[in-house]
C-alpha cells in the first residue's frame, strides 16, 4: 500500500475542486477504497475526506420527492420511517447488505460506486492472471475459468463482471436520480442509467467504463418519488448475512382495487421490477412492467411474464442457473410487493 496525503473537505465545492487532480481520491466510510489501495486496485497520491459535509448529510422529504445524502450511511437508510414508508424495497437492500459494522459505516454513495466481486479482479498484486479491469488489454480470465457467479446480461468477451451493490438495484426500480455535482455545476443521472454494462460501454467506445459518473463529480445525493406501493427486495445468496448476492430482485406493486364480494386473487396494475447482480447495472425488466397491468398475483401467472423478459438473457457456460434463480426472484419480489407471500 502506498503513502498518500490525506485532507479533509470544508465544502462540496472544495472537495470537487480537489478531484481536478487525477492523484486525488475522495474517501466517504473508506470501506471500498481502502481494499483497493492494499489490493493495489487503485492508488492514489491525495485521499480528500468527504466525511465531514453536513450538506452531504441527512434524510428528508422534499415536496414529493425524497431525499437521501451521499453520506447517508446503509444502517441510517434502511432504519429511517421516511424511507421504510415510501422506499421500502431500498430499507430492505440496504439492511441485507453487508455486515452491521459495515453498513454503520458505508454510504450510500459510495456503495454505488463500489466494483465487482470477480475474484480474479480482487486479487492481491502483483495480479497472477489477466484481468481487463486491472490491465486493459490483458484479457477476462473468468471467461475461460470460474464465471458461475457473473453476468447473464450484456457482457462481453472482455469482461462478464456483475456490479454487486443491493441498494443500486432498488434505486433503479424505484426511478431515483442521482444529484451530481461537478467542475461544470449541479447534473442529474437517473439510477436506472448509472452503471453501464460492458456492451453499454463498449458501444460508447470506453469497454472498461463502469458508470456514467464523470471524472471529478461527486454524489451529492438522491431523489427518488415517493410511492404508495407495495415493495419488496429479495436477494438469494449462500448464506443469511454478511454475503452478496448471487442474484437479487427489487420490485414494486400496485393492485387494482378489490370489488365487495370478489374472491380471487387480485390483479396488477402497475408493477416495476429490477434484477441485481445479473448484468453490470441493475436490470429493469420493461417489458414485464409493460405486460403486468392486469396479470393476476400469482406464482402461476407471473412465471411466464417474467420468462418473456427475460429471453435475451445469456448465460455462461457455468451460470445458467442465474437465469432460473433470477426469474424466481423476480416472482418472489412482485408477490411480496404485493402482498401475496
Ligand atoms: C465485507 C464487505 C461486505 C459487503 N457486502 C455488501 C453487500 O452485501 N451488498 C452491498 O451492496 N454492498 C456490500 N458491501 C459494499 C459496501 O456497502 C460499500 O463498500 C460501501 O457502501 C462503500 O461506501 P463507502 O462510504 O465506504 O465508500 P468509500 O470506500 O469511501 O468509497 C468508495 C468509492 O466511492 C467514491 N465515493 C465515495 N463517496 C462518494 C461520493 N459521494 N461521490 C463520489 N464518489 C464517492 C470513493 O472515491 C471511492 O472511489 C460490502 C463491503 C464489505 C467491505
Amino acid at each position: 500500500m502506498r503513502d498518500f496525503a490525506y485532507a479533509r473537505a470544508g465544502t462540496a465545492e472544495s472537495a470537487v475542486g480537489t478531484l481536478a487532480d487525477p492523484g486525488t481520491s475522495v474517501i466517504a466510510g473508506g470501506t471500498e477504497l481502502l481494499n483497493w489501495f492494499r489490493l493495489g486496485i487503485a492508488a492514489a497520491d491525495n485521499v480528500v475526506d468527504i466525511g465531514g459535509l453536513h450538506e452531504l448529510r441527512g434524510i428528508a422529504s422534499d415536496g414529493d420527492d425524497l431525499r437521501i445524502g451521499a453520506l447517508a450511511t446503509l444502517n441510517e437508510i434502511g432504519e429511517h420511517p421516511l424511507v421504510t414508508q415510501a422506499a421500502g424495497a431500498l430499507a430492505s437492500a440496504c439492511l441485507q447488505a453487508a455486515s452491521a459494522q459495515i453498513r454503520n459505516r458505508a454510504t450510500i454513495g459510495g456503495n454505488v460506486l463500489q466494483r465487482t466481486r470477480c475474484p480474479y479482479f480482487r486479487a492481491e498484486e502483483p495480479l497472477p492472471w489477466p484481468c481487463n479491469k486491472r490491465d486493459p488489454g490483458s484479457g477476462c480470465t473468468s471467461l475461460a475459468g470460474r464465471h458461475e457467479r457473473q453476468a447473464i446480461f450484456g457482457w462481453t468477451q472482455d469482461c462478464v463482471a456483475v456490479q454487486p451493490s443491493d441498494p443500486a438495484v432498488a434505486l433503479a426500480m424505484l426511478d431515483a436520480q442521482a444529484d451530481v455535482l461537478g467542475p461544470a455545476g449541479p447534473r442529474t443521472i437517473p439510477m436506472r442509467e448509472f452503471h453501464l454494462t460492458q456492451r453499454e460501454a463498449a458501444d460508447a467506445g470506453q469497454p472498461m467504463r463502469e458508470t456514467r459518473l464523470e471524472p471529478g463529480e461527486l454524489i451529492t445525493g438522491y431523489r427518488l418519488p415517493a410511492s404508495a406501493d407495495g415493495q419488496a427486495y429479495v436477494k438469494v445468496r449462500e448464506r443469511a448475512s454478511y454475503e452478496y448476492a448471487i442474484v437479487s430482485a427489487a420490485a414494486a406493486v400496485r393492485l387494482d382495487p378489490v370489488l365487495p364480494g370478489a374472491c380471487g386473487a387480485g390483479r396488477i396494475a402497475a408493477a416495476r421490477v429490477a434484477l441485481g447482480s445479473v448484468a453490470q447495472r441493475p436490470w429493469r425488466l420493461t417489458l414485464a412492467e409493460a405486460e403486468l397491468p392486469g396479470t393476476p398475483l400469482t406464482r402461476e401467472a407471473l412465471i411466464p411474464v417474467i420468462e418473456r423478459a427475460m429471453a435475451d438473457a445469456a448465460p455462461l457456460p457455468q451460470n445458467g442457473f442465474k437465469v432460473t434463480m433470477a426469474r424466481n426472484a423476480a416472482v418472489r419480489a412482485l408477490l411480496a410487493a404485493g402482498g401475496a407471500s
